[in-house]
């Protein structure tokens, strides 16, 4: 089975994900086994987030393995010797493949996506983009300094 089609929900983080509606590529075959279905496939889409120094639009391209068994309910579920992480519940009638590529999906995204590796980010007195203006800086004058020159300008007057 390979379709396309569009993220029935945000899959994703707070910070990135792949937005609703955005066309998620899976190509998974299905495999009715006594427990349940073994799902396995790919699954390709386009993150989209916000760099966590510069706030500018991060698009991440995902292409990952998603695979899941989605067990009969009176089956593996509760069951401890299992690996318990890629089993699904199974109704037995629908398998709900949003999970699974969710799961997928999700374990793939940067805790801080970033617009670079190197992104120097935001000015922490202005907010200008560093990037934009690498050698941007503000004349820091030491409080003492300030002080001294407040008083030879009082002088001066
Ligand atoms: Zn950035
Ligand atoms: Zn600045």
């Amino acid at each position: 089975m390979s379709e396309v089609f569009p993220a029935p929900a945000v899959l994703g983080t707070d910070v990135i994900g792949v937005p609703q509606g955005e066309e998620l590529s899976l190509d998974v075959s299905l495999e009715s086994l006594s427990e349940g279905i073994w799902v396995s496939g790919t699954v390709s889409a386009e993150a989209v987030g916000e760099c966590g120094r510069c706030l500018d639009e991060v698009r991440q391209h995902v292409d990952t393995r998603v695979q899941g068994l989605f067990a009969f309910n009176d089956s593996q579920m509760g069951d401890e010797d299992e690996e318990s992480e890629d089993v699904f519940e199974f109704d037995g009638e629908t398998v709900d493949l949003e999970e699974v590529v969710r799961d997928a999906v999700v374990t793939q995204l940067p805790f801080t996506p970033l617009c670079r590796p190197d992104c120097p980010g935001l000015c922490d007195q202005c907010g200008a983009r560093l990037a934009e203006d690498p050698d941007h800086a503000h004349d820091v004058i030491d409080p003492r300094w300030s002080a001294l020159q407040s008083l030879s300008e009082e002088k001066e007057s």
